[in-house]
Order: C-alpha cells, then sequence, then structure tokens
C-alpha cells in the first residue's frame, strides 16, 4: 500500500535509513517511522486482592484484564497509568513499583513496548466500572480468573512471583504528576505499605 507525506501530501517513496527500509518524503525531512505502541497495565492492590476488569471492548470482550492502556505522545507513562485506572475502574490509583518492561509482539500491528506498574487505590477511593469495562472487581491472589492477554498474563506471573513491595526512592505517582520544572516536594516521606504474610 502506498502512503502520502502527512506534511506536504506527496507520496512517499522508499529509502533505506540505518539499514532499513522505510518509506520516506521526497520533499522534506518526513519517514514513516514503523515505531512500537508504548502501552501501561497495573496491577492495582486493594483490600488483599487486585484490581481486574471484564472488558467491553474488543479485543478480549468478556475477558478479564488489569487496567492500562496506550500512552498519548505527550504523556509521562506513569501518568498515562494512571490516567487509565481513572477511566476504566473510576479510582485515583497510586502507583508503587515498576513491575517491568515487556515487548509485546504483534504479527498484524506495530509491536508494543508495555510497562507493568504496582500500585494501590488511593485512600478512600472505590472502584466502579467505566465504560470500556462491563464489571471490575478485587479478586484474591490464589483466586485469579483467566486473564484476556498474554502480556498480561506475563505481568501478574512476575507480580506473583514477588508480591513484596520493592520500595523505591520515590512514588512514582508522584513524578507522573509532576511538571518538568517543579522541584521535588519537601515534606514528610510516603508511608510505605508493605503487604502482610
Ligand atoms: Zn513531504
Amino acid at each position: 500500500m502506498s502512503h502520502f507525506c502527512v506534511n506536504c501530501g506527496a507520496p512517499l517513496a522508499p529509502r533505506t535509513i540505518e539499514g532499513r527500509e522505510l518509506e520516506a518524503c521526497p520533499n522534506d525531512d518526513y519517514v514513516l517511522w514503523r515505531d512500537p505502541k508504548v502501552a501501561t497495565a497495573v496491577v492495582v492492590e486493594a483490600g488483599g486482592g487486585i484490581v481486574l476488569g471484564r472488558r467491553s471492548i474488543e479485543p478480549g470482550y468478556g475477558l478479564w484484564c488489569l487496567p492500562g492502556g496506550f500512552v498519548n505522545h505527550d504523556e509521562d507513562p506513569a501518568g498515562a497509568a494512571v490516567r487509565e485506572c481513572m477511566e476504566e475502574i473510576n479510582a485515583r490509583v497510586d502507583l508503587t513499583g515498576l513491575i517491568g518492561v515487556y515487548h509485546v509482539a504483534k504479527t498484524t500491528t506495530s509491536s508494543m513496548v508495555g510497562i507493568a506498574y504496582r500500585g494501590r487505590l488511593s485512600e478512600g477511593a472505590a472502584i466502579t466500572a467505566g465504560p470500556e469495562m462491563l464489571e471490575v472487581r478485587v479478586f484474591p491472589l490464589d483466586g485469579l480468573p483467566p486473564i484476556a492477554f498474554p502480556s498480561h498474563q506475563a505481568v501478574l506471573a512476575a507480580y506473583l512471583r514477588s508480591p513484596e513491595l520493592v520500595v523505591g526512592p520515590e512514588p512514582l505517582t508522584a513524578a507522573a504528576g509532576a511538571r518538568p520544572a517543579s522541584p521535588p516536594s519537601p515534606g514528610p516521606a510516603p508511608r510505605r505499605q508493605r503487604r502482610k504474610g
């Protein structure tokens, strides 16, 4: 399929860049890069279990998954994760750590870079289903339902291997909400909640 320049509308032409065959504009610097999509997923701890949502949209309609979604081009991934939780489970979530970064291979579209966080419901937050969910529920770790996506299965497997909270230097949510120029906030160190047992 032929493509056209987003700047000037000219048909793109093949060009080899760093050993890869790409399509580029003959008139300006536009290149149709084949970049991965960046997506987040969050293991949200709540009441001794974790929050899952049952999907009201494809892919995975009717199946359970972690809250999360794509990162917009101008977003901090941690901020995108918090936003997606707000949209999907209608609750403010504080991110507490990074579970891992995953390559999610795709056959028909660009691959994905998955960034998996752990978090917990903010003080007093209650979960309800957002428009992309049929229902949301807290599941005990030993009673999880079948999970929609292999990438989310991998995240949960990693989480279940080490559910103990590995404390980082700063809560990730603070970084997500920060403006580039704002200094770190003073004040008391945030409380860390450690899973019992
Ligand atoms: Zn052009």
